[in-house]
């Protein structure tokens, strides 16, 4: 009690799907390591699949601070949550809204679970950005409440310009033919948002449609919370946060969270909180292949491919003749497992490699990964840019529209670049070498100069290889 009494104690509450747990239980453990008390507050559900993989549980159990609780979600159990839609998540919305609410509220109350024992009371709230009536929850509990958006400031912004949008008359989308069309009420991306950019809920030819009044009502409610987190930083989105802040002014741009984790933590490469099991055998098969030779594909956790999607994907990936890791979640396709032509399956033989969910982290940071094939999702992007690992983009719903534009379009200056340039004799480099894993761990990109030689000499007695591997650094070799 005492030593916990001392620190802050925040709760987290995340939205219970996959890509806003897993980036939340990244929050969550930064505060831990920074000695703030957590509770997390998991949907019944998510919790009891996160309870499968004890490699997530005995990581979370090294905080004494941290306690995870948990809460219905109110939907019948047989309700298909996984494999989500547009639908299926407005399901989980107004559930959440119904029956959620009212067991939090409980929850907080002196003698709620959340308010009771050893530990303090609870002094401030991060909750999920599309959960905003906690805001009149912990406001009446007289708790600050932060909301905590996964989505990028840019499609954040997007959504926030939802009703000048329509004021402007770039909503409801009219024609097929004006999607190339830039738009005009969105300030500061009118010079490469085109129609087809914005968030998919946008196409919605009826404005009444749930998804995107779920959406548009959230995003507005947002300037009610203390303030906005954004798992972004400065250099990438720096003018869609300008923008934010002349509405919300508390904006907190934290991230890439999983990269922060990753130089804290002492075992960096797992620091993932998937909800399925990694299968770890492609890091093996990645092992025998040649430096940046292998394409790596995979749409998240909850994008669903038609039958004719997955041949057509998987003919252009095996007629490439390139090396592919590609992730097929279990029924994310429709008719999975029917009658492949045989000339596909030789190809996959040859040169591909498939799982059915994939250390990602620990992928993209491979050597032999020269390019990620992904559907744009904000984790994925950001994993993306902190591996230098160039993407193709293929934007599936949701904010993956707005990412992948601004991808292909926007120039990304990544945190600050140091090189190191040791002179070539043995001790200097070694010592160098030790000074570019600190800055690494401070989160810099390093370039480190060597001459063949002495490459040489560090690869040979250092054992550089596996040291550098977790880190940003790019050996550049002098002649
Ligand atoms: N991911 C993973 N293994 C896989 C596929 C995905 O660990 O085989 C992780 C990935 O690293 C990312 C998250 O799942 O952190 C997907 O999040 P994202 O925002 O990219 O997409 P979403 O799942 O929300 O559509």
């Amino acid at each position: 009690m005492d030593s916990l009494s001392n620190s802050p104690y925040v709760l987290i509450f995340p939205f219970p799907v996959q890509g806003h747990v897993s980036c939340m239980l990244k929050l969550a453990e930064l505060l831990c390591l920074s000695g703030v008390n957590v509770t997390f507050l998991n949907s019944d559900i998510i919790h009891h699949r996160l309870l499968r993989y004890t490699y997530v549980v005995s990581r979370f159990s090294r905080y004494s601070g941290f306690r995870f609780e948990t809460i219905s979600d109110g939907l019948p159990p047989d309700h298909p949550r996984s494999g989500i839609t547009g639908n299926r998540v407005v399901d989980i919305f107004d559930s959440i809204k119904m029956v959620t609410k009212p067991m939090f509220r409980e929850m907080l109350l002196p003698g709620g679970c959340l308010n009771c024992g050893s530990r303090p009371p609870v002094s401030s709230a991060i909750a999920d950005g599309i959960m905003c009536f906690t805001i009149d929850v912990a406001k009446e509990m007289g708790i600050p409440v932060f909301l905590f958006r996964t989505v990028s400031a840019s499609c954040f912004w997007a959504f926030y310009c939802i009703p000048k949008l329509i004021e402007f008359g770039d909503l409801p989308i009219k024609e097929d033919d004006e999607m190339d069309r830039f738009v005009t009420g969105v300030t500061g991306m009118e010079k490469y948002l085109r129609l087809r950019d914005l968030p998919s809920f946008c196409r919605a030819i009826d404005l009444s449609d749930r998804a995107f009044q779920v959406i548009t009502s959230e995003t507005q409610e947002t300037h009610r919370a203390n303030g906005l987190i954004l798992n972004t930083f400065e250099d990438l989105e720096e003018s869609a946060l300008a923008q934010i802040r002349k509405h919300i002014p508390n904006l907190y741009a934290i991230g890439p969270l999983h990269a922060h984790l990753k130089s804290r933590l002492t075992s960096p490469l797992r620091s993932s909180n998937s909800l399925w099991e990694e299968d770890r055998t492609c890091m093996t098969w990645l092992d025998e292949q040649a430096q940046k030779s292998v394409i790596y594909v995979s749409f998240g956790s909850m994008a669903m491919l038609s039958r004719e999607e997955l041949i057509e994907l998987w003919y252009g990936l095996v007629n490439s003749k390139k090396n592919f890791l590609w992730v097929v979640r279990p029924n994310s396709v429709a008719g999975d497992g029917q009658n492949i032509p045989a000339e596909l399956l030789e190809g996959t033989m040859k040169r591909g490699y498939m799982v059915r969910w994939a250390p990602q982290e620990e992928v993209l940071a491979h050597p032999s990964i020269g390019g990620f094939l992904t559907h744009s999702g904000w984790n994925s992007t950001l994993e993306s840019i902190v591996a230098a690992v160039p993407m193709i983009c293929w934007p599936y719903y949701a904010d993956q529209q707005v990412n992948s534009r601004q991808m292909e379009d926007v120039t990304i200056s990544l945190p600050p670049l140091i090189v190191v340039f040791p002179s070539p004799i043995q001790w200097p480099v070694n010592t160098m070498f030790d000074l570019a894993e600190l800055l690494c761990l401070s989160g810099l990109h390093v370039t480190f100069l060597l001459t063949p030689f002495t490459n040489t000499l560090l690869i040979r007695h250092f054992n550089v290889e596996s040291r550098l591997n977790p880190y940003p650094i790019i050996r550049h070799l002098q002649r």
